[in-house]
């Protein structure tokens, strides 16, 4: 039975969708300002976890992830620039894109812009003031969340009197407002100020809360499933989202709300704020895999908080080739009829020991400890020539439905082998001999992408594995 830990419980749950064998989940997406980092990656990489394994337990699914196109950030360097936030934001949308495929992501169905939803936020702003949960101050429009008795549900976060508590991050625009906690949706911009859109309650631009709740609410209806993000979204957004749903249509919004925790660097949560990141691209560029890169991500399970090494990278990097080429010799092997019981009995464990780890709300480490014991297990049968043409169907049927969720075995045909390493090695000495050195460049990057180190030496060049 899968269970998921729901913050909005605080407790362990059977997962139930409303809709049989239906799921209609909300995780919210990036905001396409800049280069996501790879802290940002874990939370997408989880997101993708969740989306497999509910479809490797046979539920149809509808997975909306949207797209934040439009904040005082974007703004700002839009306006830098002297381009429209269209401009601005649609090469980051794009490389946003990229990143999440080339990590092995699958896409969400729906993944809806910001911007391509603005009457949507409108209408629910005009509900919201209609029944007294939302009011106008010097031409902007905030939430009154004193309307909403059960603000701080999902975060835990105890509110007294009219000021948040603790030095927790709250909504600091610097307008009047009725209390402290109140929140914009809907930002007062002038007569020829761009971006802006006119509403009934005055032209304008929306606050970043009501984007969210707008766009899951028109793909998913009213009350849907599950509502995923990374922890930092826990409080404020998620707590606003909340208020500004159940505010306007008086229905629970979303059943089940699952964080995913921080990624830090040496201890320290990554984040753009602080400048230790590194981006996607910044990993691919130093040589590392996108597989392994997802490997690492994906190691921890989501509730615990993730501490990224090079080292950790590295080792990850030398897990994913030993899983690749376990695969890659399976395959080759030429096999007589029939199967060998231990075998039978280690591929059955494993696919067993897979599933209940990850019905444990994504105990992902155990899923992969279950890969890595079949691997080990096999590989002594193998070793002992006590591997038959049934067994080899059946690993390779097993290796297939783990990499239906985690997606780190990658293409079957890219495991490079030392005949073409070496062929490689040749071509690329050719060109350095015709001075095509764009062309040498190119055979160093691809080997490197492949873990595959040349050293130029008097003697030649010598290759390694990493
Ligand atoms: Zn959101």
């Amino acid at each position: 039975m899968l269970k998921f830990f729901n913050t909005l419980s605080r407790q362990v749950e059977e997962f139930h969708p409303i809709d049989k064998g239906k799921v209609r989940m909300y995780i919210c997406g990036p905001t396409v300002w800049n280069f996501a980092h790879i802290g940002n990656f874990r939370t997408f990489v989880f997101g993708d976890i969740l989306r497999r394994y509910l479809k490797f337990k046979g539920f149809e699914l509808t997975h909306v992830m949207n797209l934040t196109d439009i904040d005082d950030r974007i703004i700002n360097e839009a306006a830098a620039r002297n381009i429209s936030i269209d401009e601005f934001t649609a090469p980051f949308a794009q490389y946003f894109l990229e990143d999440f495929d080339a990590l092995g992501n699958e896409r969400p169905e729906i993944i809806p812009h910001a911007t391509h939803h603005i009457p949507e936020m409108i209408d629910i702003i005009s509900t919201l003031l209609a029944n007294g949960h939302a009011y106008e101050s010097e031409g902007s429009i905030y939430y009154r969340i004193a309307a909403f008795p059960e603000y701080g549900k999902l975060s835990k976060i105890s509110f007294s009197g009219n000021k948040a508590g603790g030095s927790e991050r709250i909504d600091t625009d610097k307008y009047d407002k009725e209390d402290a906690r109140d929140f914009a949706l809907w930002k007062l911009v002038d007569e020829d100020e761009q971006p802006g859109w006119d509403a009934p309650f005055g032209r304008g631009r929306p606050g970043w809360h009501i984007e969210c709740s707008a766009m899951s609410m028109k793909y998913l209806g009213p009350t849907f499933d599950l509502h995923a993000g990374g922890m930092d979204l826990q409080f404020p957004h998620h707590e606003n989202e909340i208020a500004q749903s159940e505010g306007a249509t008086g229905k629970l919004f979303s059943k089940y709300w699952i964080h995913s925790e921080f990624l830090k660097i040496d201890d320290v949560t990554m984040s753009k704020s602080k400048g230790n990141f590194f981006t996607f691209r910044d990993l691919k560029e130093q040589g590392y895999s996108p597989l392994a890169i997802r490997y690492l991500l994906l190691s921890v399970p989501y509730r615990k908080q993730l501490n990224f090494t090079f080292e950790g990278l590295q080792g990850a990097e030398t897990t994913i080739e030993r899983l690749r080429n376990f695969r890659s010799i399976i395959s080759d092997l030429k096999l007589a009829a029939g199967s060998n019981p231990e075998a039978v009995a280690s591929v059955t464990k494993a696919l067993a020991d897979f599933e209940t780890a990850m019905d444990d709300d994504l105990n992902t480490a155990a899923a992969l400890a279950a890969v890595h014991d079949m691997v080990r297990e096999i590989n002594t049968i193998m070793a002992n020539e006590g591997i038959l043409a049934d067994d080899q169907a059946a690993v390779l049927d097993a290796v297939a439905k783990f990499d239906s969720v985690l997606g780190i075995f990658g293409e079957e045909a890219s495991v490079l082998l030392d005949h073409n390493i070496e062929a490689l090695i040749a071509e690329r000495q050719d060109a350095r001999h015709n001075r095509d050195f764009a062309r040498s460049d190119e055979i160093r990057d691809e080997l490197a992408a492949k873990g595959i180190i040349l050293e130029d030496t008097k003697d030649g060049v010598r290759w390694k594995r990493k």
